[in-house]
């Protein structure tokens, strides 16, 4: 039998019909994302045209996370999600779901993952998840989309495939799912993407190449991996130089705390790369009594 420790992959069925989801009925249309202070981690909202959250992407903070304390100690109140809403995780590491158990709303919502090996606790926080989705592994590489009625998406890919049955490890930071939010255009605002890339650099998620080669304005991101100087590589670089370019004024969000082990951020990579780029880091806003910040088309 396995130890206690050893690390398992998440048990929950593949999703049927992904198309048959349809997380953005009824909404009308996007219009940003919500950067949620969680300290290190992610913990990111979709809003809808009236500021609803109607996607939560994460649902993370580990060293750092503002739930501990008043006023922030009610994370449900603090990070809304449930009911019909869509919970989707870029990848198993704790800083991007470790904040659900504390709370009941994030236990509520539907939740659409991939299926990695990582820890015992997260493994275990899976099988008691009511409605949990996998997704299937013949996804991978393909981008996926979820559409409001004014054709505004929230796109979405899993980006690289799991390891072979075998493997007792594996990076999950480059083989979860990575998202991005676009303004059509179609009801007559300036189309626009915002890039939600989890732990993965950019380079590594193919329909942001596909973004790119569209024309799409580059409207803002969060930076992968907290804002890690690591694994970065010339096509990340090539490729944010080329897009903010063509952009207005990118706005780029660091979700990590302050302090924190890992030297996040390395703002000197955006700053080079994104010139003129307006920044952000979450953790500025507790000081702020503010529990979010927003990037809106
Ligand atoms: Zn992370």
């Amino acid at each position: 039998m396995a130890a206690a420790t050893a690390r398992a992959k998440i048990g929950a069925a593949d999703i049927v019909d992904v198309d048959g989801l349809r997380p953005l009925a009824g909404v009308r249309g996007l219009a940003g994302v919500r950067v949620y202070d969680v300290g290190q981690g992610d913990g990111i909202a979709i809003l809808g045209m009236d500021g609803e959250p109607v996607l939560q992407f994460d649902y993370g903070g580990r060293q750092g996370n503002p739930f501990s304390n008043a006023p922030m100690a009610d994370v449900d109140m603090h990070m809304p999600t449930g009911g019909e809403r869509l919970l989707m995780i870029s990848h198993w590491d704790e800083d991007h779901w470790c904040s659900a158990p504390r709370g009941q709303s994030a236990k509520a919502a539907r939740w659409l993952v991939p299926r990695q090996i990582t820890s015992p606790r997260a493994v275990k926080f899976s099988a008691g998840l009511s409605r949990i989705s996998c997704i299937p592994e013949d996804h991978v590489g393909q981008s996926w989309r979820f559409e409001a009625e004014n054709g505004d998406a929230i796109w979405w890919e899993k980006i690289a495939a799991a390891p072979d049955v075998f493997a007792r490890e594996e990076d999950c930071n480059r083989t979860g799912v990575a998202l991005s939010v676009v303004k059509a255009g179609e009801d007559g605002s300036e189309p626009g993407v915002i890039l939600l890339p989890g732990d993965a650099p950019f380079d590594r998620v193919g329909h942001y190449r596909d973004h790119f080669g569209s024309g799409l304005r580059l409207k803002g991101l969060v930076a992968f991996h907290h804002g890690a100087g690591t694994h970065w590589t010339k096509a990340t670089e090539q490729l944010l130089r080329e897009w903010s370019a063509r952009a207005d004024v990118p706005q780029i969000i660091y979700s990590c705390s302050n302090p924190n082990a890992y030297e996040h951020p390395q703002t000197k990579r955006y700053e080079d790369n994104i010139p003129g780029g307006v920044q952000m880091r979450t953790a500025v806003l507790r000081g702020q009594g503010v529990a979010y910040t927003d990037i809106l088309f």
